[in-house]
C-alpha cells in the first residue's frame, strides 16, 4: 500500500510529465466524471439515504444534477476559458505580447464535508481538473456510505494518475496535511479550518476555505406571508437544515412574527403531514452526535417552542422546530445551528434589524423577504456577507455565473463555474518583449544623469 506521502510525491511527478496541460485531457477526465454520475445514480441516491434519508427528490436537485450541470458548463466553457486574456497597454509596451496565462497548480487537496457529501466533493473536483490539476480527494468520513462509493467509483473512471481518493477521519487528515501542496481547498466548520490554515502555513500553500456561520432570514415590511412561509420552510428544512446557506435564524417585527406563525404550522403541514417523522420527504440527522448537539441547544435555549420539539435519538430525528422569545444571547444565537431548528427574533425597526446583522460575524448568505425594493436595497448596502438574496433562501447557489463563497469567517475565495476555474489556476502575468526601440530602452538605463531625470 502507498504512503499518503508516496501518493503526493506519484501525482507531483505525474503533474510534472504535462499529462493534464492539453485540453482534450482535461474534458475526457470532465466526461468520464460526467458517466460516473450519470451511470451509478442510483447508487448514489443509495448511499445518500443510507448516510442522510436524503429525500430522492432532494438528491436528485441538489448532489446529482448541481454537479452534472456544472460539469456542462465546464465543458461547454473550458476552450474558452484557458484563452490567454490579453490586456489594455501604455505606451512603453505598446510593442510588446501583454497577456494573462491561466496556468494549473500542481497538485491539490479538496477536502469534503458531509452534509452534501456528493455535491461538496465533486463541485471543486470538476474546477480542479478543469484548470489542469492533479487532486487528491478527502471524502468525510462521517457520510460513510458515500465515502466509500467514492473511493470505489472515482478510481473506476478518471485517471488514477492524477487523482486519487485517500480516506480517512481527522487523525489520518493531519498525516495528510503534513504534506506539500498546491492548493488546499477545504468544505466545513470554522474549528478544523483553522487546523488546515496551520498546516497549509508551513508550506505557505494558498487555501480556499468554504465555511459556514449563521445566515439571517430578514422579514421586514409588506410581504407576501404566504409566499416567504413557503420558501422559508423549504430553504430551512432542506436536507434537514444542514446546509451551510439555509437560513439560520429569522428576524422580523411582532406583527409579522405573528402573521407567520400560522403560516409556517400550515406549510409545514402541507410539506411534511401532520407527522413530519413518518414523511419520506425529512431527512435524518447525520449521525448521534450531531443529534446530540442540536438537543443540547434546543435544551440550553430560553426560547419558546411553538412548532415541533419532538425527537427520536435511535431514528435521528429531529422535528421540523420553531422557536419565539428567541433573544440575541441564547444558546441558539451563540453558534451555527445547522439543523432542522428556527428561532425567530423580533425587532422594531430595519435599522435595528440591520444592526443586531452586523453585530454577528458576516454570513455566508443573507436573506431579506420584503415586497419592498427600497427595502432589500438597504438591506444590501448596509451589509455583508458571502452571497445574497432576496424573497428566497439557497437558490442563489445554483446559478454558475455567480461566485459562491464567503467574507469573514464564512470563507475565503471561491468557485463555481469560472470562478471555481480561477481558484485552482494561477494568472500568470506575461509579457513578451522583441529588441525593439533599444534607443528609448536607454532612458532607463545608468547613468542616471540629470537630463533624464528632467524627463
Ligand atoms: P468538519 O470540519 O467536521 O469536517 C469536514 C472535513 O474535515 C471532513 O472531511 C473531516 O474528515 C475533516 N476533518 C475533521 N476534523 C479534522 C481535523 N482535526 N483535522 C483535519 N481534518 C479534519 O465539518 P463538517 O461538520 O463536516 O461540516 C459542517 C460545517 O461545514 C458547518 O459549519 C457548515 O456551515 C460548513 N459547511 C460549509 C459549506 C460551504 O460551502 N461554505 C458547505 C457545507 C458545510
Amino acid at each position: 500500500m502507498e504512503t499518503q506521502s508516496q501518493v503526493v510525491d506519484r501525482l507531483r511527478s505525474v503533474f510534472r510529465s504535462g499529462i493534464t496541460i492539453p485540453v482534450e485531457f482535461r474534458l475526457t477526465q470532465l466526461n468520464k466524471l460526467m458517466s460516473m454520475i450519470q451511470e451509478n445514480e442510483e447508487q448514489i441516491l443509495k448511499a445518500l439515504h443510507e448516510d442522510l434519508a436524503k429525500p430522492k427528490f432532494e438528491a436528485i436537485m441538489s448532489e446529482v444534477d448541481i454537479v452534472v450541470n456544472e460539469l456542462y458548463f465546464a465543458i461547454t466553457n473550458l476552450t474558452s476559458w484557458i484563452q490567454p486574456e490579453y490586456v489594455s497597454k501604455n505606451l512603453a509596451t505598446k510593442l510588446d505580447d501583454c497577456f494573462v496565462r491561466r496556468e494549473p497548480l500542481g497538485v491539490v487537496l479538496i477536502i469534503g464535508p458531509w452534509n452534501y457529501p456528493l455535491h461538496l466533493l465533486l463541485l471543486p473536483l470538476v474546477s480542479a481538473i478543469a484548470a489542469g490539476n492533479c487532486a487528491v480527494i478527502k471524502p468525510s468520513e462521517v457520510s460513510a456510505h458515500t465515502d466509500r462509493l467514492m473511493a470505489e467509483l472515482i478510481p473506476k473512471y478518471l485517471s488514477q494518475d492524477c487523482y486519487t481518493v485517500v480516506r480517512g477521519a481527522a487523525e489520518e487528515t493531519t498525516t495528510l496535511l503534513l504534506n506539500r501542496f498546491d492548493h488546499i481547498f477545504y468544505t466545513g466548520s470554522q474549528t478544523v479550518a483553522r487546523i488546515i490554515m496551520r498546516a497549509a502555513s508551513v508550506h505557505l500553500t494558498p487555501v480556499t476555505l468554504e465555511l459556514g456561520g449563521k445566515c439571517p432570514c430578514f422579514i421586514y415590511g409588506r410581504v407576501d406571508i404566504v409566499a416567504a412561509a413557503r420558501r422559508l420552510v423549504w430553504s430551512k428544512y432542506f436536507n434537514a437544515g444542514q446546509s451551510c446557506v439555509a437560513p439560520d435564524y429569522v428576524l422580523c417585527s411582532p406583527d409579522t412574527r405573528d402573521a407567520l406563525l400560522p403560516a409556517l404550522r400550515q406549510t409545514l403541514e402541507e410539506f411534511y403531514s401532520k407527522e413530519p417523522q413518518t414523511s419520506p420527504d425529512m431527512s435524518r440527522i447525520v449521525s448521534p452526535r450531531h443529534w446530540t448537539r442540536l438537543m443540547e441547544l434546543l435544551t440550553r435555549s430560553a426560547g419558546k417552542v411553538v412548532v415541533g420539539g419532538e425527537s427520536d435519538r435511535e431514528d435521528k430525528y429531529i422535528a421540523p422546530t420553531v422557536l419565539v422569545n428567541v433573544a440575541e444571547d441564547d444558546a441558539l444565537m451563540a453558534e451555527e445551528i445547522f439543523g432542522p431548528i428556527l428561532p425567530i427574533l423580533t425587532v422594531e425597526s430595519l435599522e435595528e434589524g440591520i444592526a443586531l446583522i452586523n453585530r454577528q460575524e458576516k454570513p455566508l448568505a443573507l436573506y431579506v423577504f420584503s415586497d419592498e425594493s427600497s427595502v432589500v436595497n438597504t438591506v444590501l448596502e448596509k451589509t455583508s456577507s458571502g452571497g445574497f438574496c432576496s424573497n428566497d433562501g439557497i437558490i442563489h447557489m445554483c446559478l454558475p455565473t455567480l461566485p459562491f463563497g464567503g467574507v469573514g469567517t464564512s470563507g475565503y475565495g471561491s468557485y463555481h463555474g469560472r470562478w471555481g476555474f480561477e481558484t485552482f489556476s494561477h494568472r500568470r502575468a506575461c509579457m513578451l518583449r522583441g529588441w525593439a526601440l533599444e534607443r528609448l530602452n536607454s532612458l532607463r538605463y545608468p547613468p542616471y544623469t540629470e537630463t533624464k531625470l528632467s524627463w
